[in-house]
């Protein structure tokens, strides 16, 4: 249930219908909006009866909401969720890029990509300092080490850094180094973490689960918004189909799905979703063109010298390239980037 105030309604009356929802043993959900205060219910097994709160002081209007998912839905909220991240977005009408190596690997690595992508336009680093690999036996990241080099090449660029935390134990460490927080395919449905992500005041790409629905996926979100934070981006990285000739197939119907089904912004992975360098500018210009939020790009200054997903990373000339191609497109669509 969504209850809507009046534009005009006092601190006081908006306290007493916080006050009603806590006497129900619910939850209430202050949901943020530019026009009009809204108090998102949760926590209810059936449904609740409108009438029990449209008659407060104050209330406008009480609405059932249909869908599973309540507090990221555009029923809830129908602005778009723009996350501010000190001076860059993800969300809203500009493009977000983010971009850099799968695995940070080396001082002299990182620093090269993040001047190099930003010199191309990119608006956060990405980097890996803890991988979550298929093979135990493959490279697992720096660790500490890695996330100590993403806030040096912060530093010295002025890019945000997005980096993975894999899980609870490293939360805190991830999150000291982090501006935002990325939760891999592979942890999608780690409820633990999700709930740890939603208490923690640091924005989230949370990534679709390779066999995850958008529906599954959009509870995930869920998990993180209902205990307290709001700032959660999705992330279209590709889904695991019959097909063999690429690594996955990025499901860009996704991406017109989620703008109508929710208020949060959208970025397409195109790496991992094609996993082929030569085909990820083609999925990259698609992706913008279906209406993405903005794009997560692997780039390395020597993609065959790579320890993690050199296959279908881009060398800084290429990204160059693709930069350009996305900005025709962007400016094709009213977007700026
Ligand atoms: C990554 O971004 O390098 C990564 C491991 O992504 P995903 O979780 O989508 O596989
Ligand atoms: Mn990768």
């Amino acid at each position: 249930m969504l209850i809507v105030m009046k534009p005009q309604a006092s601190t006081a009356q908006i306290g007493a219908v916080v006050e009603k929802i806590h006497a129900l043993g619910l939850a209430a959900h202050e949901i943020p909006g530019a026009q009009r205060v809204a108090i998102g219910i949760t926590g209810n097994r059936g449904a609740l009866d409108p009438e029990a709160f449209a008659s407060l002081p104050g209330v406008a209007d009480a609405i059932r909401v249909s869908q599973p998912f309540k507090l990221v839905s555009r029923e809830v909220k129908e602005e778009d969720t723009v996350i501010e991240v000190g001076g860059s977005r993800l969300g809203g009408m500009g493009l977000a890029i983010i971009a850099g190596p799968c695995s940070v690997e080396s001082e002299e690595q990182i620093l090269e990509v993040a001047r190099g992508v930003k010199e191309s336009g990119a608006t956060f680093l990405r980097g890996g300092a803890f991988k979550p690999r298929t093979s135990p036996y493959e490279f697992q990241g720096l660790g500490e080490a890695g996330l100590k080099l993403l806030a040096l090449a912060r530093e010295k660029t002025g890019l945000k850094v997005v980096t993975e935390v894999m899980d609870t134990e490293d939360l805190p460490l991830v999150a000291d180094y982090a501006d935002v927080l990325q939760l891999g395919a592979r942890n999608m449905q780690n409820f633990s973490l999700l709930r740890r992500l939603g208490k923690l005041g640091k924005p989230v790409l949370l990534k679709r689960g390779a066999s995850a629905t958008i529906k599954e996926w959009l509870m995930a979100a869920e998990y993180i918004v209902s205990a307290g934070n709001y700032e959660v981006a999705l992330c279209e990285r590709g889904i695991r189909t019959f097909e063999t000739m690429t690594r996955n197939t990025l499901d860009l119907n996704a991406v017109p799905v989620l703008k109508v089904l929710t208020h949060l912004p959208v970025i397409v992975d195109p790496s991992h979703g094609i996993g082929v360098r030569r085909h990820v500018p083609a999925m990259a210009r698609a992706a913008i063109a279906a209406g993405a939020d903005g794009l997560i790009i692997e780039v390395h200054p020597h993609p065959d010298q790579a320890l993690s997903d050199g296959h279908q990373s881009l060398s800084l000339p290429e990204f160059a390239d693709l930069m350009r191609a996305v900005r025709v497109i962007a400016g094709a669509i009213g977007r700026p980037v």
